[in-house]
C-alpha cells in the first residue's frame, strides 16, 4: 500500500478521532488539526497513546479563517515531509435556534465553520493534488443537510451546501485523479450526542429504523474506503450513513 499523508480537521472531536485512528490503522501518515481554544492536544495525545496510537502530526488553527488554513497546511506539509494527499473537512459546530429567534451571528458562525471552511481548506491542497494526479477530498455533511431539521436552518443550509460543493468540485477535478465525496452521517454516538437529555436521545433513537446510534468507527471506516485506491471511480457521491433515517 502506498502511504499517503492525510489531513483531518476537527481531528480531536468524536468523529475526527475515529477517522485519525482508522487512517493510522490503514498505514497513512495522519495530520490531526485542532482548534487552539476548543481542543486539548496534550490530553488527546495521551488518550491516543493509551489505546496504542502514536505518531500523529499535530497542527492548530481555525478553519473559518483562510489565512489560518494556509498556515496550518504549510506547517503540516513541513512536519509531515510532503504534500497533503487526503483532506477530510470534518470540523463543524452547531448553534441551534428556531429561525424566528436566530441571530445573525449564529447564522454566520455555522456557515463560516461548516461551509466556508471547505473553501478555505480545499484551496490550500486541491491544485497540488491535481498537478500530482492523485487526491482524495472527503467532506462531512449531515443527514440534517439532506432532509432539513427544525431549529437548524443555519446548520442544514451549511450541510446541504457541503453536498453542492462536493458535486461541483468533483466535476472539476474528475479528470485529474482527484475524487471529492461527502458523507452525511445520521446520529453518531459522540460526546455531543450522548450529552442530549436521555428522553430526547431516546426519541431520536426510536426514530432511527435501526434503533441505535451510529459509531464513530463506522465513520472512520467510510473515510478509509473513500480515501482508498479502490474508491477511485467514486466521485461527487454522498454516502448516507444513518441507520436508515431519511425522512422520518
Ligand atoms: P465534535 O464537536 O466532537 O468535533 C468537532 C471538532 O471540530 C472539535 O474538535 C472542534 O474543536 C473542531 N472545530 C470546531 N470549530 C472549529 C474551527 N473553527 N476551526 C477548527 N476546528 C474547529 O463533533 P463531531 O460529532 O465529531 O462532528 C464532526 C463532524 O461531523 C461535524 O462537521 C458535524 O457537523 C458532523 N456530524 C456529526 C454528527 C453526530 O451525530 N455527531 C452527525 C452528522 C454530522
Amino acid at each position: 500500500m502506498t502511504q499517503r499523508i492525510a489531513f483531518v480537521t476537527g481531528a480531536m472531536g468524536g468523529i475526527g478521532t475515529a477517522v485519525c485512528q482508522a487512517f493510522a490503522k490503514a498505514g497513512h501518515k495522519v495530520v490531526a488539526a485542532y482548534h487552539p481554544q476548543f481542543d486539548n492536544p496534550d490530553e488527546w495525545t495521551k488518550e491516543m497513546a493509551a489505546v496504542g496510537f502514536t505518531g500523529f502530526v499535530l497542527v492548530s488553527g481555525d478553519v473559518s479563517d483562510i489565512e489560518s488554513c494556509k498556515a496550518m497546511v504549510a506547517d503540516a506539509e513541513a512536519k509531515a515531509g510532503g504534500p497533503i494527499d487526503i483532506l477530510v473537512n470534518n470540523a463543524g459546530i452547531t448553534k441551534d435556534r428556531m429561525f424566528a429567534k436566530m441571530e445573525k451571528d449564529q447564522w454566520d458562525a455555522v456557515i463560516n465553520t461548516n461551509l466556508t471552511s471547505l473553501f478555505n481548506m480545499t484551496k490550500q491542497v486541491s491544485a497540488n493534488m491535481a498537478s500530482r494526479g492523485w487526491g482524495r477530498i472527503i467532506n462531512i455533511s449531515s443527514v440534517n443537510g439532506v432532509k432539513g431539521q427544525a431549529g437548524q436552518t443555519n446548520y442544514s443550509a451549511a450541510k446541504a451546501g457541503v453536498i453542492g460543493f462536493t458535486k461541483a468540485l468533483a466535476a472539476e477535478l474528475a479528470a485529474k485523479g482527484v475524487t471529492v465525496n461527502a458523507i452525511a452521517p445520521g446520529y453518531i454516538a459522540t460526546k455531543m450526542v450522548l450529552a442530549i437529555k436521555p428522553e430526547v436521545l431516546q426519541s431520536i433513537i426510536d426514530s432511527v429504523p435501526m434503533k441505535r446510534l451510529g459509531t464513530p468507527e463506522e465513520m472512520g471506516g467510510a473515510c478509509t474506503y473513500l480515501a482508498s485506491e479502490v474508491a477511485g471511480f467514486m466521485t461527487g457521491a454522498t454516502l448516507n450513513i444513518n441507520g436508515g433515517l431519511y425522512y422520518q
